[in-house]
């Protein structure tokens, strides 16, 4: 797939917008379980916030940079279509 979506983890609250705006549910946010390691779809303190994120479903609108209030998704892929079909499309 030409596009992935870069998190800056750091500065990701784990709002859960991005997530929701997602039209394909490319992204999933979770904590893992200190102990089982299981995933836990709620996220605590803002914190220990994974975001997934699924190439293969990922269409590459944008939609989801978008939708990050604090600016922290980035989008990159486009670049590597050669610039023909960028041109063309
Ligand atoms: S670019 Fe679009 S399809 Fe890809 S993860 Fe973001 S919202 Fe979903
Ligand atoms: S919208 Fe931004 S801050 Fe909110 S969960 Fe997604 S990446 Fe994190």
């Amino acid at each position: 797939m030409a596009f992935s979506v870069h998190v800056n983890i750091e500065r990701c609250t784990g709002c859960g917008n991005c997530v929701v705006a997602c039209p394909v549910n490319a992204l999933e946010l979770y904590t893992l379980d200190p102990v089982t390691r299981e995933k836990i779809y709620t996220v605590k303190d803002g914190k220990s916030v994974s975001l997934d994120f699924r190439a293969e479903l990922c269409a590459g609108c944008g939609v989801c940079v978008g939708a990050c209030p604090y600016k922290v998704i980035r989008l990159s892929g486009k670049g590597e279509l050669p610039e023909a079909a960028r041109t063309a499309a």
